[in-house]
């Protein structure tokens, strides 16, 4: 085994609660370890921190993460200060004198990560403060920032090449979100890192499930979205500043606890929405795309973009703020094809050289919107990633649309079409085949082609669906430059003169897609869901009081696992995903407590939860009321109360046995369980004591003794 590498397994137990590295961590921190440089990329909630925050603990000396955002390391700092790691940060927001106490408490040894601006680092002095320390390790953060060719470029980035020249032996790892090789080229490069193992992680975001409705009645959608997502946070993207206001606005009219964010407010506005936010105190925020680079909230449950994004690139940075903390989460996207054209307007407005690449940008988004089929596959492979299978956590996937022989519906357009000398718009083209008698179709003398009203019996959603089907094949095509206007191809010809079938895709209706949603929760589920909610509250009361936003506290992932596992005791509750020693001695009692006291109400109203029965009456002992109230109060027989005492007992509780059994008892109990062995049945145990002990006696002897062979 390659050194250290089961200390930092240790570590990742007991500062932050997890069982296991996520297969490329482990690789990584080994690396690390070793001494030797890394680049890592990985998405967004891949787990990049705790591949430099291990290393950090368990290496002498300390860490200096480098990172360019000031509010995401105020949040990284808080959440290792929650998991019991000494860290802190140095950057322009804090005083001289707040600074001075951190070099002094660095230089005293007292801290494991260090977080600096890179402006910070670069300042005069401070590369022979950090020579006074012992440098185990650099992490250099957002890496990409240091590549002119990235999305994200500063300067200042550019000189960290003096790392490597002033610290040549310390190892230095950069991590970063951005997956293109022009970018990883140069991170290896202007940060001379020596030989660096290069770490790609797949940009998947499995636990995201992606959805695109149709734009018709967005707002009722929404709600309807939210209404089964209560108490959960998430944003909404909007094109415009104005509709980020209006949105908010309408939705707290319709009671729901929304506010907006755009780049027109002043800062200390946004900075108040964003806090409220951090804070689940707010749980919607409609925002311009600006918002959430600078934040790290891990439980943004839902991304809904209310219009098509202008690019994929966007729209999966956007989605990728939600289920950071891996939990499941939702990205609903609206698609109409207006928001195509005013994207295309507003594009033709903007910088012409850069028109045409917009212009294909653009029009890959269109077509992940009218995907029919896997919508996470084609994501993946516009970044260049294969996947060998359906990702079945897309509305596709869930709902695969059936296919017919759509050949007379298609004959029908294109005819409607040639006929009208290819002058109709998408629009106008729906209205003359459902015979429509409007002015625009009468003063065109629409109404006189042989095709008009030939298509009555289809609805003008569908029209509209099967025209972007029949568009996304070239079937027709689009004159931008014509008002619009569709236009026959050689394949249009093909249908409509020389017989060529054609397959069009019919959707399940949205209604019914929501209607599938709504089926009902099993019992077990609902139950479930209530802790949760319960669990939730405790974390929000917790994380006011020691103000900081409650995912630090704990993430929605534990809570959820909390929530389905029930620990009542220290041993289930260290059991759990992201409960660690600091966080357990912090919070492990409340969040125990809230359990056992959701258990007894649940038991009282006559819930049947699989093994909580014990704990009903763990908490009623606690009252003070003996075993033999217990039963008469819970209709019981004394031994059942008995036997769930025992069962406590061997679940770490902290039964005083020798109130029930005294020791001269015991002694000779514990003596005919050594003869008959600790598997014996209660019935030998009976006998073979001549019947001189009670069987709960017995029973709970056994526990005892169990759990002292246990430790
Ligand atoms: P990134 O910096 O890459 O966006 P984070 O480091 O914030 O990702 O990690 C994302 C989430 O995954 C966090 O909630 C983190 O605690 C959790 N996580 C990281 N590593 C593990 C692991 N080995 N096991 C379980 N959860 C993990
Ligand atoms: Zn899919």
């Amino acid at each position: 085994m390659s050194l250290g590498i089961r200390e930092a397994r240790e570590a990742l137990k007991l500062y932050f609660g997890y069982e296991q590295f996520r297969p490329m961590q482990e690789h990584i921190i080994t690396n690390i370890l070793q001494q030797k440089d890394v680049v890592v990329l990985m998405p967004t909630g891949g787990g990049k921190s705790v591949c430099y925050q291990v290393p950090a603990v368990v290496m002498p000396g300390l860490c200096v993460v480098v990172s360019p955002l000031i509010a995401l390391m105020k949040d990284q700092v808080e959440a290792l200060l929650a998991n019991g790691i000494p860290a802190a940060y140095l950057n322009s927001s804090q005083t001289a004198d707040e600074q001075y106490q951190i070099e002094e408490k660095s230089l005293a040894g007292q801290i494991k990560l260090l977080y600096v601006s890179p402006e910070k680092l670069l300042s005069a002095g401070f590369f022979s403060f950090l020579k006074r320390l012992q440098v185990s390790l650099f992490a250099v953060d957002e890496a990409h920032c240091i590549s002119a060719w990235g999305h994200d470029f500063r300067p200042e980035y550019t000189q960290l090449r003096a790392l490597k020249q002033q610290f040549p032996a310390v190892p230095v790892v950069a991590l970063t979100a951005t997956a293109d090789k022009l970018t990883q080229k140069d991170i290896q490069e202007q940060l001379q890192l020596r030989q660096p193992e290069v770490f790609v992680a797949s940009f998947d975001r499995p636990n995201i499930n992606l959805m695109v409705l149709p734009g018709q009645n967005r707002f009722n959608k929404i709600t309807d979205f939210l209404s089964r997502r209560h108490g959960q946070p998430g944003i909404i993207y909007c094109l415009s500043r104005k509709a980020t206001e209006s949105l908010a606005g309408k939705l707290r009219e319709n009671g729901y606890n929304a506010t907006f964010y755009h780049a027109g407010m002043s800062a200390q506005q946004r900075s108040k929405a964003q806090e409220s936010f951090l804070r689940d105190d707010v749980l919607i925020v409609c925002a311009t795309i600006a918002f959430g680079m600078g934040i790290d909230k891990s439980n943004v449950r839902w991304v809904i973009h209310y219009n098509l994004p202008k690019n994929v690139e966007g729209y999966y940075q956007e989605i990728g703020r939600a289920g950071r903390d891996g939990a499941k989460s939702d990205a609903l996207l609206f698609y109409s094809f207006a928001d195509v054209m005013n994207l295309r307007t507003m594009l033709s407005d903007n910088d012409k050289s850069q028109n045409e690449l917009q212009l294909v940008k653009l029009e890959r988004m269109q077509q992940f919107a009218e995907a029919t089929f896997c919508r996470r596959r084609i994501l993946l492979q516009y970044f260049g990633e294969q996947m060998s299978r359906d990702c079945g956590n897309c509305d596709i996937c869930r709902n695969p649309p059936s296919r017919f022989d759509g050949t007379l519906i298609a004959q029908k357009a294109l005819s409607a079409i040639a006929r009208s000398q290819e002058r109709l718009n998408m629009s106008l083209l729906v209205d003359v085949l459902r015979g429509s008698r409007n002015s625009q179709v009468m003063a065109g003398g629409y109404d006189r082609i042989k095709t008009y009203g030939a298509g009555r019996d289809i609805g003008t959603l569908d029209w509209n669906r099967y025209l972007h089907q029949m568009l996304n094949a070239g079937l027709v095509e689009l004159a931008y430059d014509q008002n619009y206007t569709l236009k026959l191809t050689e394949q249009s010809r093909q249908v409509l003169f020389d017989g060529r079938k054609i397959e069009l895709v019919k959707f399940e209706d949205a209604k019914q897609q929501t209607e599938n949603l709504q089926r009902e929760k099993p019992k077990r589920e609902i139950i479930k869901d209530a802790l949760f909610e319960r669990l939730r509250a405790l974390r929000k009361r917790l994380a006011d009081e020691q103000n900081v936003p409650p995912y630090v506290v704990f993430t929605d992932s534990t809570l959820q696992e909390m929530a389905a596992e029930k620990p009542a005791n220290r041993i289930a509750m260290l059991a759990i995903s992201g409960v660690g020693a600091q966080k357990f001695e912090r919070y492990g009692h409340s969040f125990i407590n809230e359990i056992i006291a959701f258990l007894t109400e649940e038991q009282a109203k006559g819930s049947a939860i699989k093994g909580a029965t014990h704990l009903v009456t763990w908490e009623a002992y606690q009252q003070g009321l003996s075993p033999e109230e217990i039963a008469r109060r819970r209709n019981l027989n004394p031994v059942t109360i008995y036997s769930h005492l025992a069962t406590l007992l061997e679940q770490g509780y902290d039964v005083p046995v020798h109130d029930f059994v005294s020791k001269r008892e015991y002694e000779a109990i514990i003596e005919a369980i050594e003869q008959l062995g600790k598997d014996a049945k209660l019935k030998d145990l009976y006998e073979h004591l001549e019947e001189r002990y009670e069987y709960f006696k017995i029973r709970l002897s056994l526990a005892m003794h169990k759990m002292q062979y246990a430790w």
